[in-house]
């Protein structure tokens, strides 16, 4: 039965540290899923940017593959080996791009637009490569400014479709929703304005190669493109925040500025007015070209610095994410792990103790007496508590506590007279003893009924007993209850009274001796009975031999006097 408890509370136990360790799941679980969707969320973050610069980068190069295209288209005979080498060295350049940002686009999960670079973008890079190489290879006195410009026009279009393909992955991917989203506004931006500073040349290349009139349409697309420059130069500073625009982003916006729109522009700007004016163009296409190509190096520095900058912000939240996760872990499993253990250290050196302790305390009472009523239903409606235990414990302590005292107390009464007897006597005398000045201010009185063998044999035994007890009620009534009275042999008393002068006990003593003399008792054939008692007293004694032996001597004084009487030692 008791095993059987046992092993409910050990149940419960369980119940409890499961209970605890469910909530603490509840509450770690939740913080370590998101932080992992957090981490999770940045490092796809971080791998997209990776793709977007790599397709930023493939755009760039595409864009600039006009500049040695325009050289060659432009080029006179003795420059053609020379110029044609550098433009299929670039071209080179630009097909391993084209593989790599496909390949980079599959890893990062964008299959679509991988495929697009494919089906998209390479057909038209080889259509505009076709349109320059057919122009090339027109013999020069059969080349026009028209067919330049087609020529020209085709490599535009392969930058357009690049456009638009990294459009389409700043949507398809987290970034702009992600920290660094101004970052791949601002990568966009400069791609455009890559492009647009390209063409603010390209557009009146073709023209001024042949030394003919600026048509007004590549005019108004040049001075279009211009303006476009500075808006979008002019974004690029509005869209970066405040906190990010660090000093080299501000000496790489001033540069472009200085560079590019304040020398590269005006270039083409003074070849459109010589065109207006009718004058001859002050610059060769080449010439323009080569000199234009330097200031575009600006702009392509700021990209690249904002690529690194937005790499090393995504590769910073992503190590600060990396780092959440596992912190997170790491303290939910301290947490998990201090809870167990302590449960565990509680369960072992707490709660098998307790249930131990329970058990042994149910044994012992279940040992005891158990007809009890009261303790078989107190077991019962507390069948499995400690405190039952130690409360059924408590109640046969109790029970045997009473059954001690009733059994001390007819060990140490006189049946007859319900006085103490020799053995409380000898106690008494033990504790006494202890401190023996005590005895210095204890009285002792012995009390002897006189002819006492007389009444036996003249009325019997019965009637004897009958004084014996008279005698008994007597000395009760005469002294308190914290005095001792002893019934010492047959017909002998002892009183013991502490603290008192010896006329005092005299006076009681005389007292009793009065009262028996009065008392008398009536035997069945109606003759009335009477004795009397010797009584002597002795107060003070350096011990209890000699003061019982001062009272003996009294009480054989008190004899000596004749009986009923008191004799003091
Ligand atoms: P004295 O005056 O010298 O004391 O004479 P006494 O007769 O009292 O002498 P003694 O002390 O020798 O006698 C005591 C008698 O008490 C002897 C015994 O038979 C009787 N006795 C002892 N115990 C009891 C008892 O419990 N009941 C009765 N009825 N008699 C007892
Ligand atoms: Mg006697």
């Amino acid at each position: 039965m008791n095993t059987l408890r046992s092993e409910q509370l050990s149940k419960r136990l369980y119940w409890a540290m499961s209970i605890v360790i469910f909530c603490l799941l509840l509450i770690c679980i939740p913080l370590i899923v998101n932080s992992s969707q957090k981490f999770t969320q940045s490092y796809r973050t971080y791998y997209q940017l990776e793709a977007l610069r790599d397709l930023a980068d493939l755009a760039n190069k595409i864009s600039r593959e006009r500049g040695p295209a325009n050289m060659l288209m432009i080029s006179s005979a003795d420059e053609f080996k020379q110029k044609q080498e550098m433009l299929l060295e670039y071209r080179a350049k630009v097909d391993d791009q084209l593989e790599h940002t496909a390949q980079q686009l599959k890893e990062s999960g964008f299959n679509e637009l991988s495929q697009q670079i494919y089906t998209v973008l390479k057909p038209s890079l080889e259509y505009g490569r076709q349109q320059v190489d057919a122009y090339v290879a027109l013999p020069y006195d059969e080349r026009n400014a028209a067919q330049l410009d087609t020529s020209i026009l085709a490599m535009f279009q392969v930058w357009d479709n690049s456009r638009r393909l990294l459009k389409s992955l700043v949507i398809e991917s987290d970034v702009s929703s992600s920290k660094i989203a101004h970052f791949v506004s601002q990568i966009l931006l400069l791609a455009d304005l890559r492009d647009q500073a390209g063409r603010v040349v390209s557009n009146i290349t073709a023209p001024v190669t042949f030394g003919e009139t600026i048509p007004e349409q590549n005019r108004n697309r040049s001075l279009q493109t211009q303006y476009r420059v500075r808006y979008l130069w002019d974004l690029i500073d509005t869209v970066q925040p405040k906190e990010d625009k660090t000093p080299e982003f501000i000496k790489l916006h001033q540069d472009i500025k200085k560079y590019f729109i304040d020398q590269g522009i005006p270039l083409a700007a003074s070849l459109i007015e010589d065109s207006l004016q009718h004058r001859p163009y002050h610059l060769t296409a080449m010439q323009i070209s080569e000199m234009i190509g330097d200031h575009f190096a600006k702009v392509v520095d700021m990209q690249s610095y904002l690529l690194q900058y937005s790499h090393d912000v995504a590769q910073k939240e992503m190590r600060s994410n990396l780092k959440y996760l596992i912190g997170t872990i790491v303290i939910s499993l301290i947490s998990l792990m201090t809870a167990i253990s302590s449960m565990v250290f509680a369960r072992r050196h707490i709660f098998l103790p307790l249930i131990h302790a329970r058990k042994i305390l149910f044994d012992l009472s279940s040992s005891a007496k158990t007809d009890s009523s009261a303790l078989q239903s107190l077991s019962k409606d507390n069948s499995d508590s400690l405190f039952a235990g130690i409360k059924k414990l408590q109640q046969m302590l109790q029970q045997r506590d009473a059954l001690e005292f009733r059994l001390k107390n007819i060990a140490h009464s006189d049946p007859l007279t319900g006085l103490s007897n020799r053995f409380a006597l000898d106690e008494y005398i033990r504790f006494l003893e202890q401190s023996p000045s005590q005895f210095s201010q204890t009285c002792l009185m012995i009390i002897d009924i006189d002819h006492f063998k007389q009444v036996n044999d003249q009325y019997g035994h019965i009637v004897g007993d009958e004084i014996i007890q008279l005698v008994a009620q007597c000395l009760k009534s005469n002294v308190r209850t914290s005095d001792l009275l002893v019934r010492y042999g047959g017909d002998e008393f002892l009183v013991l009274i502490e603290n008192i002068e010896l006329e005092n006990a005299l006076q009681i003593a005389e007292k009793i001796c009065r009262e028996i003399e009065a008392a008398s008792i009536q035997n069945k054939a109606g003759e009335r009975i009477q004795v009397s008692v010797s009584i002597g007293v002795a107060v003070g004694a350096s011990s209890w031999v000699n003061l019982f032996t001062q009272a003996d001597k009294a009480l054989f004084g008190a004899k000596a006097k004749g009986r009923n009487a008191v004799a003091e030692a």
